[in-house]
């Protein structure tokens, strides 16, 4: 039998869960698409999209991967302000 002190736990726990989804979101969406939010550098190009949930998800709300060149993160951005960046195979992998 499930406690009322469990349902209270799991609804705490669902509406944090939203809240941290939610200001996963916010912050994808102000983004400016090319500064890195890991080393703040503006060598940046889109990344190939995954057949994963985040790629599919972000997808849908008009979001895009970007790489960074510098120091490889991967981070999403609107695709509206990133379609000036340069596409994946605008330049060639160093060997
Ligand atoms: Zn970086």
């Amino acid at each position: 039998m499930v406690t009322i002190t469990a349902v209270v736990l799991l609804s705490m726990v669902a509406v944090l869960l939203f809240v941290w989804i939610a200001m996963r979101l916010i912050a994808v969406l102000t983004r400016p698409a090319d500064v890195c939010p890991g080393c703040s550098g503006t060598d940046v190009r889109q990344s190939y999209p995954r057949p994963s949930l985040p790629d599919w998800v972000l997808a849908r709300l008009a979001c895009v991967p970007i790489r960074c060149r510098s120091c490889r993160r991967r981070y999403y951005a609107r695709r509206d302000d990133a379609q000036r960046l340069p596409r994946p195979s605008s330049r060639p992998i160093a060997q």
